[in-house]
């Protein structure tokens, strides 16, 4: 199926149709009310980030087949801000309505084993990987791959959660028990533990027509499994810049994905560059883009949704992003007083310890390299 033939824009004052009401969603919503566009969410949790911004919004579950097609019908062209949304709900919005990026990105990014095979099928390295569904064949790869390794889920995982690290000695079956919670069978995969020098990540965005641009590689950083920092750029080599950009721009393409695709990568000690995972959406590490750029990640993705051209990627500034997490968005007006932050806050209710409130992006001379 080619998901890209070539169309006619969607014009402003159309409707856009995000799937999600997290925070992802609602600075998409934000940028495409800035180029003219109504924004109509469907989430199925009232009350959420995107639901403060938009024109219009469905409440209800994911799989409720009659929620889900008066929503295709009510909008002119259907994004997403988060990746785990029944493939199924995807597929039948886009039998009414084009649904960008398609379903079977969707349904890659979703799956930790599809997206390794996806790379493997597309010549892009990761961590070496073995499929595993109980103990036995967890003992197995063990064997195969070694210690240390990382034991994942295949779907759910995010922000390190789903996750046990093995280390030489540990106890398959009861690292088992700590991933499955006692579920004799789940599918998830053990990968390699790559001792890498950097994380870092690339976004590309597409249009229909097959045209990309890419957002500079940036370096992140984490703590306790999710981003604390971004920098951008990433101090690193041009070779290993553009290998990043490449293998971003590789992956998107062989997709046939319009929208944006992140990409996460590790960078190992003896420079090589590796795939950790893939998001076609919006992303964490992209935030630093809406004031260290001309044109936003939230932009770009309305304008490569909307099959309208692309804008410029150009770095105007270096940037650093620090997510607000839990209680550090209370400090909100030490942050509003530093002329060189600017603070984007979420509207989320309830500061729960490590939950995502908000960002802030401070801003230095481009070339004066911030290390965050
Ligand atoms: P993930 O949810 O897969 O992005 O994992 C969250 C974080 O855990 C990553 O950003 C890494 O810091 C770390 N991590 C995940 N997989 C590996 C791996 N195979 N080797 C080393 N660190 C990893």
């Amino acid at each position: 199926m080619n998901h890209s033939a070539t169309d006619r824009p969607i014009k402003p004052g159309s409707t856009i149709g995000i799937i999600g009401g997290g925070q992802l969603g609602r600075m998409t919503a934000v940028a495409a009310a800035e180029l003219g566009y109504r924004v109509h969410v469907f989430t199925p949790e009232a009350d959420s980030p995107a639901t403060h911004v938009s024109t219009q919004v469905t409440t209800a579950a994911y799989d409720d087949q009659d929620a889900v097609e008066a929503f295709g019908q009510s909008v002119d062209v259907v994004t997403f801000e988060f990746e785990n949304v029944p493939a199924e709900t995807v597929r039948h919005l886009s039998q009414l309505v084009p649904v960008r990026p398609h379903w079977e990105c969707l349904a890659v990014c979703q799956d930790r084993v599809l997206e390794k095979t996806f790379c493997r099928g597309s010549g892009i390295q990761t961590a070496p990987w073995q499929a595993v569904e109980n103990a036995a064949e967890l003992a197995d790869a063990i064997a195969v791959i070694g210690a240390p390794a990382v034991l994942k889920t295949t779907r759910l995982g995010y922000d390190g959660k789903g996750q046990v690290r093995i280390h030489p000695g540990t106890d398959p079956t009861a690292a088992w028990h700590d991933l499955s919670g006692g579920a004799a069978s789940l599918p998830a995969i053990l990968e390699g533990f790559v001792d890498f020098r950097m994380e870092v990540s690339v976004i590309t965005a597409r249009r229909p027509d097959g045209t990309m641009a890419s957002f500079d590689v940036v370096e992140n950083r984490h703590k306790n499994g999710v981003l604390d920092v971004t920098i951008a750029p990433a101090q690193i080599s041009e070779i290993l810049t553009k290998q990043a950009l490449e293998i971003g721009q590789k992956l998107t393409a062989a997709m046939d994905l319009v929208g944006l695709l992140a990409v996460e990568l590790f960078i190992t000690h003896d420079d090589q560059v590796l795939v950790n995972e893939m998001a076609p959406r919006p992303h964490n590490s992209g935030h630093w883009t809406q004031d260290g750029c001309k044109t936003s990640q939230f932009e770009q993705l309305v304008r490569a949704v909307a099959n309208l051209p692309l804008g410029t990627t150009e770095r105007h500034s270096d940037a650093v992003m620090h997510n607000l997490l839990g209680g550090d968005a209370l400090d909100w007006p030490r942050h509003l007083g530093d002329p060189d932050n600017k603070l984007h806050l979420y509207g989320k209710g309830d500061p729960r310890p490590g939950r995502k409130m908000g960002h802030i992006n401070t801003l230095y001379a481009k070339g004066s390299q911030p290390q965050g």
